[in-house]
């Protein structure tokens, strides 16, 4: 275990400011939720927004929704290398998992496999995925999905604060979600955002959802204690404490349908406060440290040139796995926080076995074996990227 400078692979670290608006909005009760409510409306100019306790519920509840308009279709296409929540959350809303490959040049769908699987008949929908941050094609996706009467879901999970040809991430698709967990763009701990338009779809999320629970005191409990020791532990000085403790799991990846579906609670939403000047700064930060790196010969898996990407991790493709083993033994010795992605395509995860509408992604397969991520979050300095880019130059980074 290494003891000393050590940076996590994401942050968007949270303030004692925000920690102390999150325990003020415990006294405010729904006003605290409302509000956060108006300012995501108002922002993103769409007229459902619905939060919950986290991203991967907020799938599984527009995937329920989307099944009660279309009963006879059960299969949801998705990309064949993206977070296990997303598999995990096609499971939990009672359907069937068709992972589609991906192109590894843009890490979105790869579109010949794509149209073959949207002429599958119970295909119910498609699930775009702003991997890392980067922008998925979502116009070409609709355009191909409308043909087949299949519904577009956008997964921005990773990439809130996003924008592309000057539309905001999470207003390409029919209806898209965000993520406030751990490790993404915008955190509260934890946490959902639904994004609806008007319409039917719209009405039947908003009904979905008022059946579930809000979370309650001991979430909010937890959720503090959680907030607290975050705000202290992500700091680079400190960030090797709990990286080194085994029980708490940091960057593993799990497959689990049986995660917990409530609303948001109040905590989160006052943690949130002040979130659009907040997704800004983190968005520009990033990107200055994205091209930090570029500069200094470190090439992106993909190009994100004409967007304006809220980038949570810079990915890179090492040449090939004995490269990317090494790239993360490296930083690993250094604390540089370079990562591999997600350990395995979706096609290769063991408790789907025998469960795919589809089983073959070699291109997803591939990519999984090389992919790293590299930090750019703020807390990451310019000496640190120096040292990160000198790994990647075959340096030792020293
Ligand atoms: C994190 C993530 C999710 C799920 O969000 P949680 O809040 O962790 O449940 C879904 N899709 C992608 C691409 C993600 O990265």
């Amino acid at each position: 275990m290494r003891i000393g400078r050590t940076l996590p692979p994401a942050a968007a670290p949270l303030s004692l400011k925000e920690v102390i608006s999150g325990v003020a909005a415990l006294f405010d009760g729904e006003r605290a939720i409302e509000r956060f409510e108006a300012e995501l409306k108002q922002y993103y100019a769409v007229p459902y927004v619905f939060l919950l306790s986290s991203g991967q519920a907020a799938l599984a509840v527009i995937l329920t929704a989307l099944k009660q308009a279309r009963p006879g279709r059960d299969e949801v296409i998705i990309p064949a290398y993206t977070c296990y929540s997303v598999p995990a959350a096609v499971v939990r809303a009672g359907l069937r998992v068709r992972p589609c490959d991906i192109d590894p040049r843009t890490l979105d769908f790869d579109w010949e496999r794509l149209e073959e699987a949207l002429k599958g008949e119970r295909v119910l929908c498609a699930v775009a995925t702003h991997l890392f941050g980067v922008p998925a094609d979502v116009g070409r996706l609709k355009a191909l999905a409308s043909r087949h009467g299949v519904a577009v879901v956008e997964d921005a999970a990773q990439a809130m604060g996003g924008e592309v040809a000057g539309s905001k991430v999470g207003t390409l698709g029919d209806v898209a979600l965000f993520s406030l967990g751990r490790g993404k763009g915008l955190c509260t701990v934890s946490g959902g955002i639904i994004l609806a338009g008007s319409g039917p779809l719209g009405r039947a999320i908003e009904h979905d959802v008022s059946t579930l629970p809000r979370e309650g005191w001991t979430d909010a409990l937890k959720a503090l204690c959680y907030a607290l020791a975050l705000m202290v532990l992500v700091r680079p000085s400190l960030f090797w404490l709990p990286k080194g403790l085994p029980f708490l799991g940091l960057g593993e990846t799990v497959f689990d349908p049986g995660f917990v579906m409530k609303r948001l609670g109040t905590f989160q939403a006052g943690l949130a406060r002040g979130w659009r000047e907040k997704i800004a700064r983190l968005r520009d930060t990033r990107l200055r440290h994205a091209a930090f790196l570029e500069q200094a010969g470190v090439a992106a898996a993909v190009s994100f040139k004409g967007a304006l990407p809220d980038l949570v991790r810079f990915p890179v493709l090492a040449e090939d796995p004995e490269m990317r083993k090494w790239l993360i033994e490296k930083s690993e010795e250094q604390g540089l926080g370079v990562t591999g992605g997600y350990p395995e395509a979706v096609t290769r995860i063991r408790e789907l076995q025998g469960a795919l509408a589809e089983g073959a992604a070699p291109q997803a397969e591939q990519v999984a074996r090389r992919i790293v991520s590299l930090p750019v979050h703020p807390l990451v300095t310019q000496r640190d990227l120096e040292r990160i880019a000198a790994l990647f130059r075959g340096g030792n980074g020293q």
